[in-house]
């Protein structure tokens, strides 16, 4: 669901990156127009102006050295001046407009001057962070396998198989089962919790368990791999996939497996995030054929579902 609406999102946001782009080219079109416009008179041009009465306002917008005059001619109408004076020449400047009657405004140009800047570089931070945001978007669709189309399911397929030795701890699906034999393994050598690991990882394209937490690393040597199934329920909230549903067999002689399905599903679903529901467990036993027959290995056999989240 979060996959249409952010590509909505992102429609969105392209329209409103065009119109923003838009109003601002206007906004410089119109502005270059508006100071064409504008007259620039000599200082004397400008004092005959006032004399005939030609200035009714002025805004005076200060600064270190000079001042700036900003105003309207009442004759010709509409017609907009800008002047800018030393400040020796303000005192008589400002008796000859006090004189006329001239409503003189006045502004400091610094503050003119930072509001300018930021009414110019706020939209602009804005727009720069826009792109980088619709760059990194495109960059982080290019490492999703998924398509971001609605209701897209994903299959994964896991397996795995540990020899059985004695004195180990019997762990299958997180739940310590009491065996005189148990699973060698780098960790606890759950082949429930591995299977369906490779499961997911499977239907994610997100590699395997091997790659991803390797037999080598003395990190996860006896770890419990409910561990691997809680990283593997980060990598799916990172690429915005859930899980559907877990399907799963386990292949073993001995012992009985279906009185601790419950406990199992429990343990299983609270690693991956997910209900017990989401959970089927199944088991077998080889018929007493192969090593798995003979009691010398456990095996399980996964599927799982993912959905877009
Ligand atoms: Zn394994």
């Amino acid at each position: 669901m979060s996959m249409s609406s952010s590509s909505r999102a992102k429609t969105i946001l392209f329209w409103m990156s065009i119109a923003f782009v838009g109003v601002m080219l206007w906004k410089l079109v119109s502005a270059s127009g508006q100071s064409a416009r504008e007259d620039e008179p000599s200082y004397s041009e400008f004092m005959a102006k006032i004399d005939a009465g030609q200035v009714k306002e002025v805004t005076m917008y200060l600064s270190q050295n000079s001042y700036e005059l900003q105003g309207e001619y009442v004759i010709p109408a509409n017609r907009r001046f800008r002047i800018t004076i030393f400040k020796e020449a303000a005192p008589d400047l400002t008796k000859t407009l006090r004189d006329k009657a001239v409503k003189i405004s006045v502004r400091d140009l610094r503050t003119g001057d930072w509001t300018l800047t930021l009414i110019t570089v706020v939209p602009l931070v804005l727009l720069v962070g826009f792109w980088v945001f619709l760059i990194r978007q495109m960059q982080s669709r290019g490492v999703q396998p998924l398509k971001t189309r609605q209701g897209d399911v994903r299959f994964g397929l896991g397996y795995d198989l540990h020899r059985l030795d004695a004195g180990r701890p019997f762990v299958v699906g997180g739940v310590e089962i009491p065996f005189d034999k148990g699973p060698v393994g780098h960790s606890d050598g759950d082949v429930l919790a591995h299977a369906i690991c490779d499961a997911v990882l499977g239907a994610a394209g997100a590699g395997d368990i091997g790659t991803l937490f390797p037999d080598t690393d003395p990190q996860w040597k006896g770890v419990s791999s409910l561990i691997f199934l809680d990283q593997v329920a980060k990598v799916l909230q990172d690429r915005k996939q859930s899980i559907g549903y877990i399907d799963a067999v386990v292949i073993a002689e001995k012992p009985k497996l279906g009185p601790h399905f419950a406990a199992m599903k429990a343990t299983l679903a609270k690693s991956l995030k997910i209900k017990p529901e989401q959970i089927s467990l199944k088991a077998k036993t080889n018929e007493g054929v192969d090593a798995v027959g003979r009691g010398e290995a456990i095996a399980a056999h996964a599927i799982a579902t993912l959905v877009n989240s």
